[in-house]
């Protein structure tokens, strides 16, 4: 056995039973990363230590080996953020696609519509409240 396999073996036997990352924890990582970039702008020290304390609780939740926790921790977090992550995925979709489709919303309703791209003026009837309106693409 190889000393990165006797490394990689000792790891996984030491990380067992224990949590691991997930979803919030990523999301923990990054708010720290971000808080350290701003302290490095700003140098203000209360946010060095909220980025370390952001830090200590990726960690402790991380090798905690209170699984049930930590899991209601992650549903928690992800039914709290479901809109934001929603509206992101869906915002990058329309940036990826901005080329092929226009966007728009309907007037009265507010909801997202979209239209091919040099299709012309077409009249369009909203499938939520069946409003119809003119939208040149
Ligand atoms: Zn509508």
């Amino acid at each position: 056995m190889s000393f990165w396999e006797k490394f990689k073996s000792a790891v996984s036997g030491w990380m067992y039973g224990r949590y691991g990352v997930d979803a919030f924890g990523r999301a923990l990582m990054y708010a720290s990363l971000a808080l350290l970039v701003v302290f490095f702008l700003t140098g203000i020290s209360l946010i060095w230590y909220l980025s370390l304390a952001g830090y200590v609780w990726t960690m402790v939740r991380m090798f905690s080996r209170n699984v049930e926790k930590r899991a209601h921790e992650n549903a928690v977090y992800l039914e709290k953020t479901q809109k934001v992550r929603t509206e992101l995925r869906q915002a990058r979709v329309r940036f990826q696609n901005r080329k092929q489709y226009k966007y728009f919303k309907c007037p009265h309703c507010r909801v997202r519509l979209r239209l091919t791209r040099g299709c012309g003026e077409k009249t369009i009837t909203c499938r939520k409240c069946g409003h119809t309106f003119n939208m040149k693409a």
